[in-house]
């Protein structure tokens, strides 16, 4: 399975992913994603 962000679709290598919700489906969101994840983009 390949580990991707879901927000911006990266895939490197070099950076930490995390696992996460998202409209009822487990995603991976990277950390550079993370604090817009947290505070809300919408
Ligand atoms: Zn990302």
């Amino acid at each position: 399975m390949e580990i991707k962000c879901f927000v911006c679709n990266a895939a490197e290598k070099e950076r930490v992913y995390l696992p996460c919700y998202h409209e009822g489906e487990q995603k991976v969101v990277c950390t550079r994603c993370l604090p817009t994840l947290i505070h809300g983009s919408h």
